[in-house]
């Protein structure tokens, strides 16, 4: 069995390059960012203050997430919200959530349990390399610039049909840096261990092509 970390900040490419390399692996998929984005969607819906970190830690969210690379599942208590998850409204909340200690261990526990069932899994997050599964096979960290990231989320949006706002993205790209790098619990940051990779002037199959080679050197277990 062969457990691949990939780490990094938004806008790196991360989720398509992890769900492409499990792809390529015929491994499970784990994304622990939705496991955050199902939480915060139960706090939103509760109407809890964002600043209250006592009844955040309280909620007790039924998270369950899909691990097919194919099928971007995500549900809250049986209820499939794999759409709204990806909205506004979760995006801007999730750093404030994701900063309570109280929702990191419980999460934590379940993708380590996810993580162990038996056959090759790369797992996607922002601590799975340094606190989530510190004995990885492979621990790869994905960098790219701010701008790049900016740029690539705004075309997403534009793509999207949404108006595009490259000056409003970056802000937000710097400030959910920001907030998830100076967090005192699980701050974002590159296991020593990890390999870094920078996809700022890599197209995602060039990376992807690049993360397989690393894992067939490191594990020789892809098949
Ligand atoms: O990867 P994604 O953008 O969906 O993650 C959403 C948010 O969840 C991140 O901005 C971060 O605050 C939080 N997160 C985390 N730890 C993880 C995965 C995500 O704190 N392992």
């Amino acid at each position: 069995m062969t457990v691949v970390a990939i780490d990094g900040p938004a806008g790196t490419g991360k989720s398509s390059v992890s769900r492409g390399l499990a792809r390529a692996m015929s491994a499970r998929y784990l994304d622990t960012g939705a496991m955050y984005r199902i939480v915060t969607l139960a706090v939103l819906r509760a109407g809890i203050d964002l600043g209250d970190a006592r009844a955040i830690a309280d909620l007790d969210a039924a998270v369950t997430v899909g691990h097919d690379p194919d099928e971007d599942r995500a549900f809250l208590a049986g209820e499939d919200v794999s759409a709204e998850i990806r909205g506004d409204a979760v995006t801007k909340a999730v750093s404030a959530v994701s900063a309570v200690p109280a929702i990191r261990t419980r999460l934590v526990d379940m993708q380590r349990e996810l993580a162990s069932g038996g056959s090759d899994v790369v797992v996607e997050g922002r601590d799975i390399g340094t606190v989530v599964l510190p004995h990885a096979d492979v621990k790869i960290f994905l960098t790219a610039s701010a701008e790049t990231r900016a740029k690539r989320r705004n075309d997403q949006n534009v793509a999207a049909g949404l108006p595009g706002d490259f000056e409003a993205v970056l802000a937000d790209v710097r400030r959910r840096d920001h907030l998830d790098s100076t967090r005192a619990v699980s701050p974002l940051r590159a296991a020593d261990d990890a390999l870094v990779v920078d996809t700022s002037e890599m197209t995602e199959a060039e990376v992807i092509h690049h993360l397989l080679d690393l894992v067939q050197q490191r594990s020789g277990a892809v098949r």
